[in-house]
Formats: C-alpha cells, sequence, structure tokens
C-alpha cells in the first residue's frame, strides 16, 4: 500500500512538474517572440529614417555582423539590398506577405518560414517615402537558443523536483498508512484518525461483536459437553478422518490406560487393545460396529461409528459400555439353569427307576410300600424344588405385584416355631421363642418364608438334643429377628457361598434332610427386598447364629 501511495504521489508531483514547465515555456516562447517583434519594429522605423536622409550610402558601413537581415526591396518588388544574400540571386518579393501589406497600408509583419535562409523568421516592413520598402527581420533560432541556454537550469529544477517530489512521497506514503498499520483492532471503533473508513471500522466492530458472541456460545458448548462426558461413566472417544483423538473423556482414558491429555495423539499409537484398534479402523472406512472386549476394568461394549460429513468419513465416535454386570448376570443365568435341570434331573431319574421297576414287575409285593414310598418322597423333593425355583423367579423380578402391609414378625415367628414343631420333634430338637411382638412393614409371604427357612435350617442341620432359639426384639431403630441353633456349624470357608443358588456345605446330608439349595438364596432376596441386613456367626460343632435387622420406617412405608 505504502509503494502505491508512493507511486501514486510522485506521479501527480511529476505530471503537475511537467505541464507547468510545457506551459511556461509555451508563455515564454510567445513573450520572447513579442519581444523579438518590438525591438524589429523599433530598429525598422530607425532604419527607415536614416535611409530617407542617407539613401542607398546608409548600407555602405553597415556591419556584416548583423544579428538582424536588412533587405530593401524596390516598389516593383526587386531586391535593391540585402545584408546577408546576394540581391541579384534573390527573386523578386512582391508576393511576401509583410512587403505586400506594407506597399499597401506603410507597414507589414509576418513569421514564416524563409525561402533563403530555411529558418523560421519574424519579418517588419516599412513603406519609404519613394515608395520603397525597408524590411527587417529575425531567425527566431535566437529564441530557441535563449530557450536551450535554459536547458541546463530546466534539468537541474527537474532533478531537484524528482528528488524532492520522492522525499515528500515516502514521508507522505509513510504518514498516510501508519495510523492505518496502528488501528486498535480490538476496538475498531476507538480509531478517529480517518472519518473516510469509519464505514469499514463498522463493519469490523459488528463482525468482532458477532466472532466474540460465537466464541462464547462455543466455549460454553464446549463446557457443557466436557461436564457431560467428564460425568459419564461410559467411555467416549472423539476422533477425525486421520485417526488423531480430539476429545477423551475421563472414563474412555481410564479404560483405555491412555494419558488424559493424549488430545492430538495417534489413536492407534495411544490405545493398545487391537480390538479396538480394528473396530476404529472398520469405523474410518465407513462401516459401524461393535464388540465386547475384555478390559482390565472389566467386559464392555465398543462400539465404533463413523461420523459422515457430505457422504465421506469426517470422524469417528468411539462408546464403551460397562456390561461386565450384564455377562456376570448372563453367566449366573446360565450357571442356574443347568443347575435347575441337574437338579430336576436327579428326582425324575429316581421315580422313573423305581417306576420302572414296579412296572416289570421286579419288585417283589412285600416291598412295593417302600417303593411307593421312595417315588413318594422323590416326587415330594420336586414339589420342593419347583416351589422354590418358582418363588426365587417371582423374587428376582423384585416381589412385584405382591402386598405391603403391617406384619408382627412375633406372631409370624409364631407361626413357623409351631408348623416346624412335629420335624423338630422327629430330630428330637427343642424349638424356643423369645422376645416380643414387633411390628414390621412388609410382605407376610416374604416374612413368612424368611422364618421358615431359616427355623428349617436350624432345625435340619442341628444334632439330636439340640436346641434352637427365635427371639423377636424391638428396638429403638429396628426389629431385630435372631435363629440360633446349637447344631453343626457350618465352616468359615463355606460361610460367604450358603446364600448362593444351590450352594450347599454337604450336598448329600442337604438331601438327605430334604434340601433344595435354594433356601437361604430365598431368604437373602427376601432380606434385600425389605432393605433389612442379614449377618451370620457359626462355629463348627458349636452353632449357627443368623440376624436380620429390620429398620424401622417412619412413614409406614418401606418402599
Ligand atoms: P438347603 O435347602 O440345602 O438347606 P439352604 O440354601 O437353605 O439350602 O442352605 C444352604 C446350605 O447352608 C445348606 O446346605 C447347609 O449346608 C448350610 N446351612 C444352612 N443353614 C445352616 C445351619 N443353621 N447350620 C448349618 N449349616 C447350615
Amino acid at each position: 500500500m505504502t509503494k502505491r501511495i508512493f507511486r501514486s504521489i510522485l506521479a501527480v508531483a511529476l505530471t503537475v512538474l511537467a505541464a507547468a514547465l510545457v506551459l511556461i515555456l509555451g508563455g515564454l516562447y510567445t513573450h520572447f517572440t513579442n519581444v523579438q517583434f518590438a525591438q524589429l519594429r523599433e530598429e525598422t522605423a530607425l532604419a527607415a529614417h536614416a535611409i530617407e536622409r542617407q539613401g542607398l550610402s546608409y548600407f555602405d558601413g553597415l556591419d556584416n555582423g548583423l544579428t538582424c537581415r536588412v533587405t530593401w526591396i524596390a516598389a516593383d518588388g526587386t531586391v535593391l539590398y540585402d545584408n546577408l544574400s546576394d540581391r541579384n540571386a534573390m527573386e523578386n518579393h512582391l508576393a511576401r506577405e509583410e512587403i505586400k501589406d506594407a506597399l499597401a497600408n506603410g507597414y507589414g509583419q509576418s513569421v514564416r518560414y524563409s525561402d533563403t535562409l530555411l529558418e523560421r523568421c519574424l519579418y517588419i516592413a516599412q513603406r519609404l517615402s519613394d515608395g520603397s520598402v525597408l524590411r527587417l527581420s529575425l531567425s527566431q533560432s535566437s529564441v530557441l537558443n535563449l530557450m536551450l541556454g535554459m536547458s541546463q537550469f530546466i534539468v537541474m529544477v527537474l532533478a531537484g523536483a524528482i528528488v524532492l517530489s520522492s522525499a515528500l512521497a515516502t514521508r507522505l506514503s509513510r504518514d498516510i498508512v501508519k495510523p492505518i498499520n496502528e488501528l486498535n483492532l480490538d476496538d475498531p471503533l476507538s480509531n478517529r484518525e480517518y472519518e473516510e473508513i469509519l464505514p469499514l471500522l463498522r463493519r469490523l466492530e459488528a463482525q468482532q461483536r458477532q466472532l466474540r458472541a460465537q466464541a462464547v456460545e462455543l466455549e460454553q458448548k464446549q463446557r457443557e459437553f466436557n461436564t457431560v462426558t467428564r460425568s459419564l461413566s461410559e467411555g467416549l472417544v472423539l476422533v477425525n478422518s486421520g485417526g488423531t483423538i480430539l476429545s477423551i473423556n475421563p472414563a474412555a482414558a481410564r479404560l483405555l490406560e491412555v494419558t488424559p491429555n493424549c488430545l492430538g495423539a495417534d489413536f492407534d499409537l495411544a490405545n493398545r487393545n487391537a480390538e479396538i484398534t480394528a473396530l476404529m479402523d472398520q469405523a474410518l472406512s465407513g462401516q459401524k460396529g461393535e464388540q465386547t472386549v475384555s478390559l482390565s476394568a472389566g467386559d464392555y461394549l465398543a462400539a465404533a461409528s463413523p461420523v459422515l460429513t457430505g457422504g465421506s468419513v469426517s470422524g469417528v465416535v468411539l462408546l464403551l459400555f460397562d456390561v461386565t454386570q450384564k455377562q456376570q448376570a448372563e453367566q449366573l443365568r446360565r450357571e442356574f439353569t443347568s443347575n435347575v435341570s441337574h437338579e430336576l434331573k436327579t428326582p425324575l431319574h429316581a421315580i422313573s427307576g423305581y417306576a420302572e421297576l414296579m412296572k416289570n414287575g421286579i419288585v417283589a409285593p412285600e416291598d412295593m410300600v417302600c417303593f411307593s414310598g421312595k417315588i413318594y418322597s422323590e416326587a415330594q423333593r420336586l414339589i420342593q424344588l419347583v416351589e422354590d425355583i418358582l418363588r426365587l423367579s417371582r423374587l428376582d423380578e423384585g416381589a412385584a405385584g405382591m402386598t405391603w402391609s403391617w406384619v408382627d414378625l412375633y406372631d409370624a415367628a409364631q407361626q413357623a416355631v409351631q408348623s416346624l414343631a412335629a420335624p423338630a420333634e422327629l430330630n428330637n430338637v427343642r424349638l424356643r421363642l423369645e422376645g416380643g411382638s414387633a411390628m414390621v412393614y412388609g410382605i407376610h409371604p416374604l416374612l413368612s418364608s424368611i422364618l421358615f427357612n431359616l427355623t428349617d435350617n436350624a432345625v435340619k442341620y442341628n444334632k439330636s438334643g439340640g436346641s434352637v432359639t427365635l427371639r423377636v426384639e424391638d428396638r429403638e431403630k429396628e426389629v431385630v429377628l435372631t435363629v440360633s441353633d446349637t447344631g453343626i456349624g457350618i465352616p468359615a470357608e463355606h460361610q460367604d457361598r450358603i446364600f448362593e443358588r444351590f450352594y450347599r456345605v454337604d450336598k448329600s446330608h442337604s438331601k438327605e434332610v430334604g434340601g433344595t439349595g435354594l433356601g437361604l438364596s430365598i431368604v437373602k432376596h427376601a432380606v434385600l427386598i425389605h432393605k433389612a441386613k442379614l449377618e451370620l456367626t457359626s462355629r463348627v460343632g458349636q452353632g449357627t447364629t443368623i440376624t436380620v435387622r429390620f429398620p424401622k420406617v417412619e412413614t409406614g412405608k418401606a418402599k
């Protein structure tokens, strides 16, 4: 810009200078011509006066070094005298304009090329009293010579003007550009140097305002995005089409075991899981995919989707979902199904075997009662198993549809004691109920099954002559049920597992006493539904105590 302004200023200055020079030279030329004419006129008048007095003798002593040409012409046009040319060689001058005018009017003047001297000349002619004409002429080359003499000065003036113009143009262009270079673009309207660029500054200001608003909006969105992704337990990774990490949330960084500040790094280099790398590469080629991958934090479902912009892949979103629990639940379900089939198969095989023997008439009539008794007891076991499985599956669904009400746990315990009195007596076990009335807000059948299963186990896994004590206590903040026995006890290494489905310390003993391996699982579920706590203390050979603590609720709603 500075160069352009400099060149413009210089060009203007030189053009003006050249125009001024042409005009001045033109003016000078006209002025000098007029001065020459005036001089010539005076000299002609003086010479005419002298010739009138002296006649031709006037020319005798005339110096040949005169700058002007003197010609005397007779009235018929014949040249009588010429100080520069031979008069005899000169043609008749009657046709000359100034001669014609002088003969007619006594005076004539003209400017033209001289045929004789081949120069532009000024002519002044004056008629004498004898009718002849005296003509004085001057070559204009003298004017040009004058001008040529000035040329050195003109060149100097021109050179000076160019230098001065250049210096001024440099200074001027710098002064013009400087405020523009120093514009405060952060606050465009604060610049008041040039009113002419105010519309431009206003547009800049408007654009800056728009940019600022967009930046604030963008920052806010980024913050929202970061807040959301930071609190996500799922892993989220964004990469561009070149596989460079654009965003990674803390969960993803932790799961993939990369540093959270790996932004800008190549995903394939940062991530060490080959399956996820393959998924990402597939997504980068435009194909979405998902796969369960085993990470150190557990099992995760990795889903990689390409981000399409205008038909081409501009990036990939990778999501990592925790499926550990789902996998575990599936594993448990698989185990449960195979356990159920196994548990059902055993009594069914037994029933089928006894029935086959009876059908083939192999069984002696006196053994028939024994065989049918065995079939009956296996069928009972089957029924018990199916009932327990059904109860558990209802509990798995969260006891939906079951009615909640206030239940006196002491009354429910009494019923359990009554219903187990016979088996207890059979096993020679003494059953006792202690404590007093205590209201619990819960599901009556579930509370009963807790009481029944715990008491049943305490009787089943007891010794002859042993005892079982049920105790219901109404405390300030909780209702406590304790079932303690003086039975065989549970070895420490099994205590954590006896609440698992089908887990039994001694399988054959459990079967012997009619156990299904599901009783404590049902208890655990029922206790959970009532938000109660379960505690177990047991010593092998001394007995077991199981405590259930029901928290008291203020509103009367335990749900
Ligand atoms: P089961 O139907 O076999 O009794 P449970 O789920 O009720 O199944 O109990 C699981 C296992 O825990 C039992 O098989 C038994 O080995 C052990 N157990 C439960 N209660 C007692 C107890 N009071 N004393 C000793 N062992 C017990």
